[in-house]
């Protein structure tokens, strides 16, 4: 395979295709890969280890935390997956200010409930199975988004390990460019093996759940976004637009940032009215029950998709009318809407790589086989065409042209400069845009 040898430090810790492990480890949620094997590091010592012979044998390489990235890049043919999942400490540094460690390596159910007997939690994504380093190194758009802003944005340091193998601990006073790059284009800075994190205060959260026929003509969805620009930032949505085989049908989910029903129905009563009501509940649970360690899984049974999304600095009636189209054209899509805005946008365009604070709603295509690349392409077209700048977590191709939708104009010159900088051999931007970015 290659003529490097295994540090000593690695004994016990590499998966090979032999290892009964193997079947477990050497895929992602999307994609089956065929790696030549799997470190897997307990701690950063092991990380500046792996990489070292990652590097000597001249292997493709991989880092993974959760392995839930849409593009599936974290894994490969032939190479060396670098897997921090053994790095999933959850540790509140300082009560007082909310200060949280965690672990790379962790998901982000575990996140919820370790930080859920303190009375804490950090706004993360959807889905408890997501890994920490993959969310809080591009975005982190979560449940409370409006309120708290981007996962990113309430990172206060992370240590990475360089293409070098130094270990630095960034922060806003050490390495700022480093920092800067981070939080929104981290993964092609080096390894980020943990992160400080400021929490929120946040026990029980209000939840409530629609179902409504979308009017064809759009003004469902308009209905929804302007709303939303003008509701308490307590409420963040999550909506996915689908066909039921005769028109569009919106399935929203409203989280209102704390425990009061009384307050999140007065808040959520305008969606009521927004489309034909099909369905409604409303619920109070803990911040963990919804980001779930029911999610956890391992990486098998993979949904192979594929996937694409844009930003809206607003809902204009013309994109609210080709998203809805979208959905029930003859070749079915599945449209995810968030709301962004609020605490988001608060922050400066330049205080970190992920540039879009200006804008209200993130759309996120999908396309399931049968259907391919060039059908989520041909469905994408009309709504892409009304968005500005995308998010690097929700696209399955990134190529150089999905670069500059991340991270446009001067935002993605100073990537590429500090990628380059500190990984002058581009070791971990080849794993993210083979052959694109040199
Ligand atoms: C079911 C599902 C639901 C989702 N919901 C949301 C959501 O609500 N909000 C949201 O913002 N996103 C969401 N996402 C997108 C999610 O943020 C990304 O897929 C994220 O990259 C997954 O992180 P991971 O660590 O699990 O992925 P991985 O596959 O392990 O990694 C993804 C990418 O990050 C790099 N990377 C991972 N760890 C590190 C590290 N420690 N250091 C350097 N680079 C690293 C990898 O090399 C790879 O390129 C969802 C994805 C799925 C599949």
């Amino acid at each position: 395979m290659t003529s490097a040898t295994l540090p000593k430090e690695l004994d016990g810790k590499v998966v090979t295709p032999a290892d009964p492990r193997y079947r477990l480890l050497r895929s992602t949620y999307t994609t089956v890969a065929r790696p030549a094997l799997v470190v897997l590091p307990q701690t950063t010592t092991d990380v500046v280890a792996a990489l070292r012979y990652a590097r000597d044998s001249g292997l493709p390489i991989a880092v993974r935390s959760g392995g839930h990235g849409l593009s599936g890049r974290s894994s490969n043919d032939g190479g060396v997956v670098i897997d921090v999942s053994g790095l999933n400490e959850v540790r509140v540094l300082d009560r007082r200010t909310r200060l949280v460690r965690v672990g790379a390596g962790a998901r982000w159910a575990e996140v919820a409930r370790d930080l859920a007997s303190a009375g804490l939690a950090i706004s993360s994504g959807d889905h408890g199975n997501v890994g920490v380093g993959g969310l809080a190194i591009a975005g982190g758009v979560g449940w409370l988004v409006r309120d708290y802003g981007l996962t990113i944005d309430h990172v206060r340091a992370a240590e990475v390990v360089l293409a070098d193998g130094r270990v630095v601990r960034t922060d806003a006073e050490h390495e700022p460019d480093l920092f800067w790059a981070v939080r929104g284009a981290g993964a092609g800075v080096g390894v980020v093996t943990a992160f400080e994190i400021e929490a929120t205060e946040l026990r029980d959260i209000a939840v409530a759940q629609l179902t409504l026929a979308a009017d064809p003509d759009g003004s469902t969805l308009s209905r929804w976004a302007e709303h939303l620009a003008q509701a308490p930032r307590r409420l963040s949505t999550a909506a996915m637009l689908m066909s039921d085989g005769r028109r569009a049908v919106l399935s929203l989910t409203a989280v209102y940032a704390g425990p009061d029903t009384g307050r999140m129905r007065k808040a959520v009563a305008p969606l009521l009215e927004i489309g034909t009501l099909l369905d409604q509940r409303a619920h109070r649970v803990p911040y963990s029950g919804l980001v779930s360690t029911a999610h956890l899984h391992p990486n098998l049974g993979q949904q192979p998709a594929n996937t694409t999304n844009g930003l809206l600095p607003t809902m204009t009636p013309d994109a609210a009318r080709a998203i809805t189209a979208a959905v029930t054209g003859p070749r079915p899509a599945l449209l995810q809407l968030r709301s962004v805005g609020g605490a988001v946008n608060d922050v400066a365009a330049d205080a970190t790589a992920y540039s879009h604070r200006d804008s209200d709603v993130l759309v996120v295509g999908t396309v399931f086989p049968p259907g391919d690349r060039a059908t989520l392409d041909r469905i994408w077209r009309p709504v892409g065409a009304h968005t500005r700048g995308a998010y690097a977590n929700f696209e399955s191709c990134p190529d150089a042209a999905a670069f500059r939708r991340f991270y446009p104009g001067p935002t993605g010159d100073r990537v590429l400069a500090t990628w380059r900088h500190h990984d002058p051999d581009g070791i971990f931007r080849s794993a993210l845009y083979p052959s694109e970015l040199s």
